[in-house]
C-alpha cells in the first residue's frame, strides 16, 4: 500500500483571531468565517455596540468571539488593547477608511484620514501584535486585507491605493523579518465588494459601468468571496505560504 499524504487540517480550534473593523463589510466575513472553523475571534472597531451585536450573533451561532474597542488611527492606544487581550496566533489587519477624489483635488486632511488608518494604523495594529507572536513563541499568521488597488491604479483613488501597494511593501518585508519566528505574513486583496465602505462608488452610474467593464467574472465581490481565502491563510493549509498576496479580484488585474 502507498501511504498517503494528509491534506493538512482546515480546522483552527484552540487558536486565538484578532480581526479589526470586525463589526461589518469583509471583517465582519473574516470574524465569522474563523470562529465557524474553530478559532476563538475578538472583534475589534471604535464602535462598541454593533461590536457587541456581532459578538451576540457569533456566540447565539455557537460560535466563540468576544469584543474589544480600539480605534487604530490612536496606534499607542490600540497596542495597549492588543496586548491586553493578546497573544494572538491570527490576525487580520482589516479596518480600513476611503475617501476617493481626483488626485489634483486631494486634500491633506483626506490624505491624513487615510493614511492614517489603512498604511499607520494596519502597521502599528501588526507590530502589537508580532510582539506578542514573538514572545509567545508559537508562530502565527497575519493578513492585511489589502485590495487589487495593492496592485494596480484606480480612479480617483491615488492615496488609497498609495496605502494599499506600501501594505503590500510592508508584507513583504514583516515577512521577512518575522519567518524565523514562523509567522507567516500575507495579504488578501479583494476587487470591489459591496459594503457600505464601497456604497458610494456603487450608487455613481460611471464608476459601477467601470467596475462592470473590469471584472472577468462579470459580477461583483461578495463577502463570502473573502471567507474560505482567510479561513485558508490562516490555518495549517497555507504554512509555506509567506510575503505573498492572495488576490480574489473576479480577474480583474488579469488585463
Ligand atoms: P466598512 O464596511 O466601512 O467596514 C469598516 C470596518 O472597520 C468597520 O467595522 C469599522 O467600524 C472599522 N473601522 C473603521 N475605522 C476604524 C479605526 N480607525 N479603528 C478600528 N476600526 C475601524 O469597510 P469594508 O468595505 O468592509 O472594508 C474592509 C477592508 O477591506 C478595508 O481595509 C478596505 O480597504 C478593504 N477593501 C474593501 C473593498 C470593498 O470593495 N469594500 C475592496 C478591497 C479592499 P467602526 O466604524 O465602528 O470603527
Amino acid at each position: 500500500m502507498t501511504p498517503l499524504p494528509r491534506t493538512p487540517s482546515f480546522r483552527l480550534d484552540g487558536r486565538c483571531a484578532l480581526v479589526t473593523g470586525a463589526s461589518r463589510g469583509i471583517g465582519l466575513g473574516c470574524a465569522a468565517a474563523l470562529a465557524e472553523a474553530g478559532a476563538h475571534v475578538v472583534c475589534a472597531a471604535r464602535g462598541l455596540g454593533a461590536l457587541e451585536d456581532v459578538v451576540g450573533s457569533l456566540r447565539a451561532a455557537g460560535l466563540s468571539a468576544e469584543a474589544l474597542q480600539l480605534d487604530v488611527d490612536n496606534p499607542a492606544d490600540a497596542a495597549a488593547a492588543i496586548d491586553k487581550v493578546g497573544p494572538f496566533d491570527i490576525f487580520v489587519s482589516n479596518a480600513g477608511a476611503a475617501r476617493h477624489a481626483p488626485m489634483v483635488e486631494t486634500s491633506v486632511a483626506d490624505f491624513d484620514a487615510v493614511v492614517g488608518v489603512n498604511l499607520r494604523g494596519a502597521y502599528f495594529a501588526t507590530q502589537a501584535v508580532a510582539r506578542g507572536m514573538v514572545k509567545a513563541g508559537k508562530g502565527g499568521s497575519i493578513m492585511t486585507i489589502s485590495s487589487q488597488m495593492g496592485h494596480v491604479g484606480g480612479i480617483d483613488r491615488t492615496v488609497y491605493s498609495a496605502t494599499k501597494h506600501a501594505i503590500e511593501g510592508m508584507t513583504k518585508s514583516a515577512a521577512i523579518e518575522l519567518g524565523p519566528h514562523n509567522i507567516r505574513v500575507n495579504t488578501i486583496c479583494p476587487t470591489f465588494i459591496r459594503t457600505p465602505l464601497s456604497e458610494p462608488t456603487f450608487s455613481n452610474p460611471e464608476r459601477a459601468a467601470w467596475i462592470a467593464s473590469k471584472i472577468k467574472l462579470r459580477r461583483v465581490g461578495k463577502v463570502e468571496d473573502i471567507m474560505g481565502a482567510v479561513v485558508f491563510l490562516a490555518g495549517d493549509a497555507s504554512a509555506m505560504i509567506t510575503g505573498t498576496s492572495l488576490l480574489i479580484d473576479g480577474g480583474w488585474t488579469a488585463g
